[in-house]
């Protein structure tokens, strides 16, 4: 008996308080704050049913692949859900941003991904690149709420992550710090190009959490299309 007790207490007692711990400290749908049932992550069954989902990841011309039209040359673009003015998604997005609720923006990702792992538009990508925050926005918040997205989507694709292909460049520094950054690429857009990293041939899914005009995303897609033998997809959370 005395043997089994660590067993005893994985097996019995653990499922038990942890039970208990979920009775008065429930966790809640962040998109409805009802409390979450048995086996729900994040988003309730009600509020994911009624999530305005575009299911644009099906449909080439889409009107986020429309909205990049003339402006870069991308092999697919969509987005997860339609971002309307105090609706749910709103909610989750506020959650995400301001709130550090990190594990809405992964399990979106994880989500998205089961989609996208179907849809013949985005099953050839090859690295997941997030949108990056600049250096500064980035401590003050602590995480990149894009990189958590494709966190997510990276699980359920099956692709890795990277983070230093890309990197941010405030405006203002783009002239005063131009040296420290003159062997980096288009320091100019915004965003640079990292030399020490090989994406040549490759075929990357770009990430971002809102889409709205589609500048940051027509940047970073500008300088990866730089390279040579490249693709650029993107994929975002919700447009608005
Ligand atoms: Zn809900």
């Amino acid at each position: 008996m005395v043997n089994n007790l660590p067993v005893l207490i994985r097996t019995r007692v653990q499922p038990l308080l942890s039970d208990l711990f979920a009775l008065f400290f429930p966790a809640c749908c962040h998109a409805c704050s009802a409390p979450l049932w048995n086996g729900e992550k994040v988003i309730c069954t009600a509020c994911d049913y009624y999530l305005p989902a575009t299911g644009f990841h099906n449909w080439a011309e889409n009107p986020v692949s429309r909205l990049f039209w003339g402006r870069v040359d991308l092999a697919s673009a969509a987005a997860c859900y339609s971002f309307q003015k105090g609706g749910a998604v709103q909610q989750l997005m506020h959650h995400l941003k301001y709130k550090g609720y990190q594990e809405i923006g992964v399990e979106i990702g994880r989500r998205y991904g089961k989609e996208l792992r179907q849809s013949t538009l985005f099953q050839q990508s090859d690295l997941i690149v997030p949108v990056p925050l600049h250096a500064r926005k980035l401590k003050m918040r602590g995480f990149n709420q894009s990189e958590c997205f494709a966190r997510g989507l990276s699980e359920s694709l099956g692709i890795p992550v990277n983070t230093t292909a890309l990197i941010r460049i405030a405006a203002t520094e783009t002239q005063t710090r131009k040296s420290r950054f003159s062997r980096w690429k288009n320091v100019e857009s915004g965003f640079a190009l990292n030399p020490l990293v090989n994406l040549q041939g490759k075929h990357i899914l770009l990430v971002d959490d809102v889409v709205t005009t589609g500048a940051t995303l027509e940047a970073c897609a500008g300088r990866l299309l730089e390279i040579k033998g490249i693709k650029v997809s993107i994929a975002a959370i919700a447009v608005a």
